[in-house]
């Protein structure tokens, strides 16, 4: 993905509360790998339950805040992350939920998903022996995360106001 200042991040979140926003806890921008990352995805250290999800859909930079179901997955079962399709032990993937934006989000309307639980994605298809992690499957893997990731961000950011 493109690079992005904190300025940027500031400014993206589409169905952050004032409180959510004035919170927000900024990642080392410096030391993300751009090239490698098809969204900025990050925990919040001081809130266990909170997550950040950032990309770029064209020209227009979107955050979705996302919080994690209480509990977990059950350890010892295989589960799948929804946006890169890696199959991981349980208690890797996480239920997340997101409130849409707008009214319908005032309103009380989520989606969840289960999303690798660092929200790292981009790390886990790079991650493997060298038959998993080849040019041409990390690009294939690249392209469906994007893919999938702009269908759950649009579905949040319907009902934003334009930026
Ligand atoms: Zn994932």
């Amino acid at each position: 993905m493109r690079q992005v200042t904190e300025d940027e991040l500031r400014g993206c979140f589409v169905n952050a509360t004032d409180r959510e926003l004035a919170q927000l806890p900024i990642p080392g921008l410096h030391e993300t790998i751009w090239e490698e990352r098809e969204y900025l995805g990050w925990r919040d250290a001081r809130s266990a339950r909170l997550g950040y999800l950032v990309h770029w859909q064209g020209d227009r930079l979107v955050g979705i805040v996302v919080r994690a179901a209480p509990g977990g997955m059950r350890p010892g079962i295989a589960a799948m992350c929804a946006r890169c399709h890696s199959t991981q032990p349980a208690t890797q993937v996480r239920m997340f939920s997101a409130r849409l934006a707008g009214p319908q989000g005032e309103a009380g309307s989520t989606v969840g998903t289960y999303i690798c639980e660092d929200l790292a994605c981009s790390h886990i298809i790079r991650s493997g022996p060298p038959h998993l992690v080849s040019r041409e499957r990390v690009a294939w893997r690249a392209e469906g995360l994007e893919q999938r990731v702009t269908r759950f961000t649009d579905r949040i950011a319907r009902d934003a106001p334009a930026a």
